[in-house]
């Protein structure tokens, strides 16, 4: 059975009937989610003929709980379906399971999750990535074929990244967010992880399009994703990020010069190009979305949702306690910061600027895609990391997210692709990033970027 859920999705469901697909999924879970912990609820009862699919546990669910991976949500079940989820299930999915996350997505390595940590399929003792690291390890465990994730700064590709998958960031607007519980709102978008890039286009296909209940939610006609993967990538031109490879060491840029060689191999135009403020992204990223957050998060008050303190005697301290009592330490860190950066004598000189040179980084991609179709930069700076390696140091866990950051900052799509490993063993990943709604475009030259290497049939 475990032969049949290294198959992609669309070969698989030639060989079985969709009933013992799924009942492979579960028996994968049973088996294996002991070690790995990447579902905080299984479906044992979900049906559906069509894609057997985890979710993030911060979409929410009619029939699961939702707990954003935090102690103030416990309890709580949603009274509707997020759009993402009515949609595939109006396609027949079959949602198998929540996945962990760090809590409220806040996060690089799933070690802030209330419910504990995911463990990376390929060394136990490392961090799957986050804050989708759920999703991540479900789909590289060969769990389920595909998983839902969210993005805020880079919580769908760099988790795809660590645990050796595929992770797309949509373009800001393509997917509802209805029902995903927010973050930073004008970052969030849902995102997907799946083996294989085809698997991708199909799941995105299945979920993107407008949807009156979100006003952010583009009309912008959706492709047929899946209909030009085959087409090479001649002739296109890929521009490498300047400011990003000056950065890399060692293997990092050894993985990344061969990618590069692949790409030019299969026919493609690959040079650099200067992208100045994208060196800003880190700085700017933690200051929208921390503003956002804080505002976003003041809903969780112990009135309308989940936890509240059973201690208080006021009605100030409900709101305090039950806040001090749900909310974990990242989350508080988040909220005190983007407090900060909004107040008053201090709004200016950290959100407004921050948007200031979120607007030149919007400039300098505009210019970048006039010469270039796609713009490349690894995915993350390093492997996983060890579980304890970063969490003292919220510094060096944010700049995790320094290749990923860029793309939602602008609103355009991204894609991680498996690019081979480390001398440790550990998966290493190209970032495709295009120009706004060209996510066919981009699903091509990631499909072509696969055919040449097939890193995905490594086995874990
Ligand atoms: N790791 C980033 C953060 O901690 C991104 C999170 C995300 O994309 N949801 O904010």
């Amino acid at each position: 059975m475990s032969e049949l859920l290294a198959l992609p999705w669309h070969e698989a469901r030639a060989e079985v009937s969709p009933r013992e697909y799924l009942d492979a999924c579960l028996d994968a879970i049973a088996a294996r989610d002991g070690a790995i912990r990447a579902f905080l609820h299984v479906n044992r009862d979900a049906a559906g003929d069509g894609l057997p699919i985890a979710v993030k546990d911060n979409i929410v669910t009619t029939d699961m709980p939702t707990t954003c991976a935090s102690r103030i949500l416990s309890g709580f079940r949603s009274p509707f379906d997020a759009t993402v989820i009515s949609r595939l299930r109006a396609q027949n999915a079959a949602i198998v399971g929540k996945t962990n996350l760090d809590e409220f997505a806040m996060g690089s390595s799933t070690e802030h999750s209330a419910f504990g940590v995911t463990r990376n399929p390929w060394n136990l003792d490392c961090v799957a990535g986050g804050s989708s690291g759920g999703s991540a390890a479900a789909v590289a465990a060969r769990m389920v074929p595909a998983a839902l994730g969210s993005e805020t700064g880079g919580s769908v590709r760099q988790p795809a990244a660590l645990c050796g998958v595929v992770g797309v960031k949509p373009t800001y607007g393509r997917v509802s967010r209805y029902g995903l519980v927010a973050f930073a709102s004008g970052l969030d978008q849902i995102g997907v992880v799946t083996k294989t890039v085809r698997e991708s286009a199909d799941v995105l296909g299945m979920i993107a399009g407008h949807d009156p209940m979100d006003s952010t939610s583009s009309t912008h006609p959706v492709d047929d994703y899946a209909s030009e993967l085959e087409e090479g990538v001649r002739g296109l031109r890929f521009g490498v990020v300047r400011e990003a490879i000056e950065q890399l060491t060692g293997e990092v840029r050894e993985n990344f010069d061969a990618a590069l060689a692949v790409l030019r191999g299969a026919g493609a135009a690959v040079e650099e190009v200067s992208v100045p403020s994208i060196s800003y992204a880190i700085a700017v990223y933690y200051i929208v979305a921390n503003a956002e957050a804080s505002a976003n998060l003041s809903r969780f008050d112990g009135i309308r949702y989940g936890h509240r303190s059973s201690s208080a005697r006021t009605l100030e301290d409900v709101y305090a306690d039950s806040r001090a009592e749900g909310f974990g330490a990242e989350v508080k860190r988040r909220i005190m910061l983007g407090t900060f950066a909004l107040s008053s004598g201090y709004y200016d000189a950290y959100y407004g600027r921050a948007q200031r040179v979120r607007a030149r980084l919007r400039h300098d991609f505009s210019e970048a895609f006039r010469k270039f179709d796609f713009l490349l930069t690894p995915t993350t700076p390093e492997p996983a990391f060890p579980v304890g390696a970063k969490t003292g140091d919220p510094l060096s866990m944010y700049l995790s997210d320094i290749f990923t950051a860029p793309a939602n900052l602008v609103g355009i799509p991204a894609i991680a692709v498996p690019s081979g490993f480390a001398r440790n063993g550990l998966p290493l990943s190209l970032q495709i990033m295009a120009p706004h709604f060209a996510e066919k475009a981009m699903f091509r030259a990631a499909a072509a970027y696969e055919r040449e290497t097939q890193f995905w049939r490594e086995k874990r």
